[in-house]
């Protein structure tokens, strides 16, 4: 069902102590000043999840989730972490095919595909990542590029299963660099991928799906962004490591 999200991506980053700090302070901001119908999502660094989810109860508007997981249930994979164990751990969201994971650590979309299946079968929403280079921009291409990201990793996937993804649009030349896609960037790649969804599940189902804008969205520029009719919340990174500031973005 589609719905305003505005999760955030910590990253690698903050320690325990200050986890638990940042952790508390948003929850007690969003319970005292977020009125409206959105859902947030602050995926943490995943060792602390468990710790932190205690300072979620009583209350239904601020989920964990995680920034990754392995594609396999279990086996011999040295420092992975599963859909299964996120699961056990009382998880319900997990970030995948994030940039910094394309980059860094060699994930393919036929890859994510595999990751995708393991979290939709433990019940895991996956925040699907996806976006262009700056070069694919200047060079036209970058329609085609973000459209193939979501045929080779999601387009397997039954209009069942599918209802359960959200789509994360995170031009990469924006992450971190405090260039943001402009509203009308952003909008006019948000209603190309909600067109090339239509395509293959039907415009219901294109509808019913949330797209989130991520990539140096902050508190002032979230409440042009969000305005954009096909722009459903954010993915936010640094904005998201600062209380103030990251409940500003979510009452945007
Ligand atoms: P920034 O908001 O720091 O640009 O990061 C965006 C991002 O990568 C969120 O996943």
């Amino acid at each position: 069902m589609r719905k305003k999200i505005v999760a955030g991506n910590w990253k690698m980053n903050k320690t325990l102590d200050e986890a638990v700090a940042l952790v508390s302070e948003v929850v007690n901001m969003i319970k005292d000043e977020v009125t409206g119908d959105v859902q947030v999502v602050l995926c943490t660094p995943s060792i602390y999840l468990t710790t932190l989810k205690p300072y979620l109860e009583g209350q239904t508007r601020v989920a964990l989730g995680a920034q990754n997981c392995h594609e396999k249930a279990s086996g011999a994979y040295t420092g992975e972490i599963s859909a299964p164990m996120l699961k056990s751990i009382g998880i319900n969201y997990v970030i995948l095919g994030h940039s910094e994971r394309r980059q860094y650590f060699g994930e393919t979309n036929a890859q994510l595909a595999e990751k995708v299946n393991s979290a939709l079968a433990n019940g895991l929403t996956p925040i699907f990542c996806c976006g262009e280079s700056l070069e694919q921009r200047q060079s036209g291409v970058h329609f085609d590029f973000v459209r193939t990201q979501l045929t080779e990793s999601l387009f397997h996937l039954t209009p069942e299963q599918f209802a359960s993804v959200v789509i994360a649009y995170e031009p990469i030349w924006a992450i971190g660099t405090g260039l943001t896609a402009s509203s009308e960037q952003a909008q006019e790649m948000h209603a190309a991928l909600r067109e090339h969804l239509a395509g293959k599940y039907g415009q219901e189902v294109a509808n019913d799906t949330s797209i989130l804008y991520g990539g140096s969205a902050n508190e002032k520029n979230a409440a042009e962004l969000f305005a954009q009719p096909d722009v459903d919340g954010g993915l936010i990174g640094g904005a998201s490591l600062k209380s103030r500031e990251f409940t500003i973005v979510v009452k945007s």
